[in-house]
């Protein structure tokens, strides 16, 4: 049994590349907050990084690694909150099949952000069957540690709205919950799955230095956690600038450089006067994109520091470490799920243990 009587939070991100700033401000930063608060869970879904990327093993391993670290650097201890890898915690996977038989195919396909994704990341006629099964994936992800909250992007809210679906659907079925039931009650009612709510970061959609789709590590349009001070003052230079009109007034509401602003330039009194020096003409583009840089070179400079000192082969055994032990607790805590499950889906043919 867990014996950890805190709410828990489940969370992670996809081992497709390393973590950017759309990170920070969409989930990261709230997980670093919320360590003590809560019994706190985060994932590398190694596992679905193989939907689009199967071809590369050794660069998902790579990149599983550089989290950990993004993760170490920005503040995530892994003695308050337990890393969870994965491909190594089979009650994932196995849950997944059966919210699979919950959800329906226009549930999945009809997912909006699958559907943008397929788009924009140029999957349209070519992506596996696997690609699309990611989102039950994550239904079972989250599930898997029966979480209160699940801090995410705003990208994410149709997935967990799937998750919130497979979790009422399973209750009801096997736990005989009533339908009309409250989602905060499900447990009280027997139910064996919390309905998880999203909590969607204090910048929902950081968009990329392209301006045009979100900042995504798989669209080459990221300013990552771990980029040089030089390479993140050339990339903030190349934000979209607000438009002007015929008289050279411009609109802050178009571009991506206000939402940089007020995504980084977090206290009122400043980011209010350098809105109101911009629109009165008195600085431009150029001195605007200056102090987003200062401010985000401030945010970033200790994570930098954490990380310089997670470079080379010391500090993979480091991170691998911490999986290890993540694995183990991770395991302890989806093991009682499934249990639970299958209990519930008179699949009750002896409780097994990992070794
Ligand atoms: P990929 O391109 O492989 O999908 P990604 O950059 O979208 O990678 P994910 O691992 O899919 O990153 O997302 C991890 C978490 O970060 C999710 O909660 C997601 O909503 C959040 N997130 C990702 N990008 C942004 C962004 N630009 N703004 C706010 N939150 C974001
Ligand atoms: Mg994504």
């Amino acid at each position: 049994m867990t014996t950890d009587s805190r709410a828990r939070i489940l969370t992670g991100d996809t081992p497709t590349g390393r973590l950017h700033l759309g990170h920070w401000v969409g989930s990261l930063e709230r997980r670093v907050a919320l360590q003590d608060q809560y019994d706190c869970y985060f994932l590398l879904a190694n596992m679905h990084a193989f939907t689009t990327r199967f071809d590369k093993p050794q660069d998902i391993r790579a990149d599983t690694i550089e989290i950990v670290k993004d993760w170490l650097a920005a503040g995530i201890d892994p003695d308050r909150s337990t890393i969870v890898l994965q491909t190594e915690v089979p009650a994932i996977a196995e849950l997944t099949w059966f919210f699979a038989m919950l959800l329906s195919f226009n549930d999945v396909m009809g997912n909006p952000t699958l559907v943008h994704e397929l788009e924009t990341k140029g999957l349209k006629d070519t992506y596996s069957f696997g690609f699309p099964m990611y989102t039950v994936g994550q239904c079972a992800d989250i599930l898997a540690f029966r979480p209160t909250f699940v801090p995410v992007g705003e990208d994410q809210a149709p997935h967990i709205e799937m998750c919130r679906k497979a979790a009422r659907k399973f209750n009801q079925l096997y736990c005989n919950v009533p339908n009309r039931t409250e989602d905060d009650d499900y447990p009280a009612r027997g139910g064996v799955f919390p309905i998880p709510k999203a909590l969607i970061g204090r910048v929902g959609r950081l968009p990329g230095i392209d301006g045009k789709q979100k900042m995504s590590k798989s669209l080459g349009n990221a300013i990552f956690l771990s980029d040089s001070e030089k390479d993140v003052q050339k990339k903030l230079n190349r934000v979209q600038n607000p438009t002007r009109n015929e008289q050279g007034v411009p609109d802050l509401a178009t571009g991506a450089l206000f939402t940089f602003v007020d995504a980084f330039i977090t206290d009122p009194a400043h980011n209010a006067d350098l809105r109101d020096r911009y629109q009165r003409g008195v600085i431009m583009d150029g001195h605007v994109k200056q102090e987003v840089a200062a401010a985000v070179q401030a945010l970033l400079a200790p994570m930098r520091e954490r990380r310089a000192a997670l470079e080379g082969p010391a500090g993979d055994d480091r991170a691998l470490a911490i999986i290890k032990d993540g694995v183990k607790r991770a395991n302890a805590t989806a093991e009682e799920t499934l249990h639970l499950a299958k209990k519930a889906m008179s699949l009750d043919f002896g409780r097994r243990t990992l070794a």
